[in-house]
């Protein structure tokens, strides 16, 4: 049996209803929060999400010659193209991305 930590610590499938799931030691995919899928993304979330998942990492950036492009938005979608058509999206701010945001010096 799984021990509930106080957050989860794993992200699963979409619509995933296992007991770890249940108990909170990890979230499905579509009940992620952004803060989550920066966390998935630079590995401190694990990542129990099915093989051939494709996540796209969406970045804006603001370009001024000369300088490092600074990033302006991301967003993470998700796109099953299966019978379900199933779309989800995250608006990841920059508290989210902590360190890979370039701007937030
Ligand atoms: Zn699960």
């Amino acid at each position: 049996m799984t021990h509930a930590p106080a957050v989860p610590v794993a992200i699963d499938p979409p619509y995933c209803g296992c007991v770890d799931c249940i108990t909170g030691y990890s979230v499905p995919l579509d009940q992620a929060v952004p803060a989550q899928l920066a966390a998935l993304l630079n590995g401190t979330m694990a990542n129990r999400l099915n093989s051939h998942t494709d996540l796209c990492l969406d970045l804006t950036c603001a370009v001024s010659r000369g300088s490092v492009p600074v990033i302006r938005s991301a967003r993470v979608s998700y796109h099953n193209g299966g019978d379900m058509d199933d779309r989800l999206s995250w608006d990841l701010s920059p508290a989210d991305l902590g360190a890979n945001w370039q701007g937030s010096a």
